[in-house]
Formats: C-alpha cells, structure tokens, sequence
C-alpha cells in the first residue's frame, strides 16, 4: 500500500501507485480544464514580502510530463522559466566531479566500472595523487567538487573516503581552496553517514538509477547495490545521520522515463513528508557510452526533447530543488535546460580516475564519454555570454543554511540580498585568478550590471566594497 510516511521502500516507492498515476496521467493528458488548474497551482505566489512556490505531487506532474498538446508544452516551459528566474535568478553554481577509485564489487550493467570488466586498469589514488588532483582543479579556478567513487569495501572503505575529504580540505594552494566538497558514494549504514556528516560534506548523492525494482534487480545482479531496499532507503538512512542536504537522481534511459519521474517525485515527497525537507538537489544523467556499454542496449533512450519537457516539469514540482547537469550532456543542450530550471552544472569535467593531473584527457578509465569537452575558462565565458552569473559560491553551507533552514531561506526572497552578491563576489575571485583576459572582460561589464540589481543598498554598498578588496588580492567574503 502506497504509504509516503512509510520508511519501507516497497510503501514510499509503490509499484501500484506509479501504475495508477501513468493510468491516471494517460486519461487526463487532454484534459485542458485539469491541466490549466495543475499550471494555476505550480505558478509564483506573492504571499506578503515571500514568493511562494507550492509545487506539484507525483499524480499532477506526470499529467503535465503526459500531455503532448503543444500549446501546453510551451506553458510548461514558461512557467519552468518563471520559476528558475524567482528562485534561482541567473546564477548557474559550477562544479567539478573528481573520480578517487574505480575498484568496484557490483555488477551494474550500464557502468564500466562492474567487477567483471577486466578491460580497463583499476586505479585508487593515493592521498599524494588527490593532492595533485585537488591542486589541478584549484588552478582550473574551481572551488566545490562532487567525490566519485565505485562501491568496494576493501580498497574503498569508509576511513579511505573520510582521509581523502580531509586532504580536499586541507589544501591551500595560491588562492586556491575547494569549499565544498559533495560525496556521491553508495548507500551506507546510518553509522558511516554520521562519520561523513562529521567530516563535512556538502550533499550526500545517490543515484536511484531506476525506481522500478524488476529492472533494478536485473540491471545489478550482484554485489551490495543487488539490495533494491537498501538503495531506495539510503537517503533516509544518511538523514538519520545528521545529514541534511541530499541529492537525489535517476539514470534516464534504463526505464522508462514517466516511471522514473513519477518514482523519483514520490521519493521527494517522502523524504520532505518525514524528514520536513525535501531533496537539496535532483540529478538528470542520462545513459553515455563507455568501455563496453553501449547506449542503444538500452531500450528506454530518450530524445533531447522529451529531456528537456522532463527537466521543465521537475523545475516545477520541486520549487526548491536544485537540478544539476553533468557533462555527460553536450553545449546545445546544456544550453536549453539551463533556462528551464537547471541550477547547477559541471565544467571541465575529468571523468577518469587521475584525470586533472595529466595534460591530454584520460580515456582509458573514465566512468563515462564526456560531451561537453570544453574547459573551464570557456565554459565560464560561455554562461556569462548568454548572461548567466556562473558562480563559485558555497556560503550557505558554510553558513549552516542546510537542509529546512536552506528552504525558508530561499522562500524569505533574501536570495538576491545574498547569494546574489556572494555569486558575484565568487566570480570576481575566478576573473582575478584564473580567467583569460576575453573571460575578464565580460565579467567585469557582467558584475557591473548585476550588481544594480541588488536591492538592499547597505549590501550593495558592502558587497561592492568587497569586490573592491577582492580585486586588491583578499579572499572569501561572504554575506
Ligand atoms: N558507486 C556509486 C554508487 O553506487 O552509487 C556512485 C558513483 S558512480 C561513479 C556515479 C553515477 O554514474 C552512477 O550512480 C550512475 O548513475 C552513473 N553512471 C554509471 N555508468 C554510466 C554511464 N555509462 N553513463 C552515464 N552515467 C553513468
């Protein structure tokens, strides 16, 4: 029985409550009177000095995602647009995955790293490479990274993990620092999620890959991920661990994709209806080719438009949640999903383990086919040319604004008094320390202009103070 207070997988993620929403969304999926009142109910509210967003449940959205009327497919789209714009603004957060191990014990069948592949070298770097790796990253100019590793108790265990955060941390190079660092490691025990908490991770990731548990078990027939229920339930278990921002996502291609958006929504609806905060962040990676994977296996791929209607509806259900982006997507559509809701991206992306360190690109452990092969420096130039604030900022964290305190946060309207300016202040750290000039010069107009925009003036005053030390060589101010 479909239960969203249940802490059992098989209650909060029930195969017979997504059926019935598919069934449900299939009758109403041209039922214009249903979908006008679903879009008058996901639109921005003024509610005093708040803008409030109320968002949609798994049943509305998926009648949304259902409906292939164009008239409704462009609403859909503004609406998204609206919504990224009152939340969101016009930053884009950039970060960096770094792939620490490749040794892995489980059997998934759409990764390279499966036990059984014996093609490609295993590799775990050594506190020394991750120091090499950190310090290649810091001079690329990033400053939050995403900790990538396979799933393998003897040469991945937990202390491995907590040693090489501590390294991330600890280096300090030129005016380098990596201030946040993300774990996308496989689900734990509460134990371990607490030993992470206390390490101080940003976000806990995990990918559910695919909600329905018959494809789940057949795509990971052996090693620890077999276990459906103790996936599903990890981000509960990483709560129970005083972790509060956790990321959820779906690898879109193995099932089929209204399942997924209809699983992946009834798991945020759980985890806000038991913990009282909802996802921090949702992932969208799709299938990529790698060694010995090939894409068009999967029976389930889905086109770049259907891509893009996913990400608009997700934008729309879920208000607050980040959505972040890989590389495993190419410039044009990074580009459209970027106005539809996207609020976090990579760049420079290294998916190989080692892959920073060395000059030319490593193919031959990488987890994945990068698309968007640009550098960082081109990415950043790329954002601001289409008048995004690419920022480095990690002060909400810092901050302690985590999990329901980061939700009222970004409810209260303070965003553009503060990470507003925090983006900026982030990005003229990048400009002075590692932009090319043609980088600099857009940036610089960039900042000029955004700065108008912040309506507290002592902020404004403040903030242009700082960017004035900033320029004179000091670091990491924060509002
Ligand atoms: N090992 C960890 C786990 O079990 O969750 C996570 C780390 S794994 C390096 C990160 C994610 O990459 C996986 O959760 C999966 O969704 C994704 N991935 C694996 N193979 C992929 C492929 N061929 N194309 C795109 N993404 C892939």
């Amino acid at each position: 029985m479909y239960n969203k207070y249940s802490m059992r997988a098989e209650e909060f993620i029930d195969h017979q409550e997504i059926l019935d929403t598919l069934q449900y969304a299939e009758e109403n999926k041209n039922n214009k009177a249903l979908i006008n009142r679903i879009l008058e109910k996901a639109k921005p509210k003024r509610r005093g000095r708040e803008t409030v967003c109320e968002g949609l449940d798994h049943r509305e959205a998926l009648v949304l995602l259902s409906c292939e009327l164009p008239e409704v497919t462009e609403k859909i789209y503004r609406l998204a647009e609206q919504i990224k714009l009152a939340y969101y603004g016009n930053r884009i957060v950039i970060f960096a995955p770094l792939y620490l191990s490749n040794y892995c014990v489980n059997g998934c069948r759409y990764c390279p790293y499966h036990l059984e592949n014996q093609n490609i070298p295993r590799k775990k770097l050594t506190q020394e490479q991750i120091r090499q790796e950190v310090i290649a990253l810091q001079d690329m100019g990033h400053k939050r990274i995403a900790v990538e590793a396979g799933e393998d108790p003897v040469n991945n265990p937990i202390e491995y993990i907590l040693d090489s955060i501590q390294t991330i941390y600890s280096i300090k190079h030129k005016n380098g620092a990596i201030r946040r660092v993300n774990v996308n490691i496989a689900a734990t025990s509460v134990e371990e999620y607490r030993m992470l908490k206390e390490a101080e991770i940003g976000t806990y990731i995990l990918f559910q890959e695919t909600y329905h548990r018959d494809s789940y078990l057949e795509l990971h027939p052996t090693g620890p991920k077999h276990d459906y229920n103790y996936h599903t339930e990890a981000m509960d278990r990483a709560m129970e661990g005083g972790i509060d921002d956790v990321g959820l996502g779906v690898l879109f291609g193995l099932e089929r994709y209204r399942y997924e958006l209809a699983g992946l929504l009834m798991h945020a609806e759980h985890l806000e209806a038991v913990h009282g905060v909802g996802p921090h962040t949702i992932s969208v990676p799709r299938i990529k080719r790698a060694d010995g994977i090939d894409p068009d296996q999967f029976s389930n791929g889905i086109s770049d438009e259907i891509f893009e209607k996913i990400c608009a509806v997700i934008r729309i259900a879920v208000p607050y949640t980040g959505m972040i982006i890989s590389t495993r997507e190419n410039k044009s559509v990074r580009e459209r999903v970027l106005r539809l809701g996207i609020s976090q991206i990579s760049g420079g992306s290294r998916t190989s383990v080692g892959g920073y360190s060395e000059q030319a690109r490593p193919t031959d452990t990488e987890q994945f086919d990068v698309s968007d092969q640009r550098t960082l420096d081109e990415v950043v130039r790329w954002l601001m040319e289409m008048e995004l604030i690419p920022s480095f900022c990690t002060a909400c964290y810092r901050a302690g604004r985590t999990g329901d305190r980061f939700m009222s946060f970004c409810k209260s309207g303070q965003i553009l008094n503060y990470c507003h300016p925090n983006a900026l202040m982030t990005l003229q750290e990048y400009l002075e320390d590692y932009a090319t000039e043609q980088t600099k010069q857009i940036g610089a107009r960039l900042i000029a202009e955004e700065l108008k925009k912040i309506p507290d003036c002592k902020v404004r005053k403040r903030a242009e103070q700082w960017l004035g030390k900033i320029a004179e060589g000091a670091r990491d101010f924060r509002f």
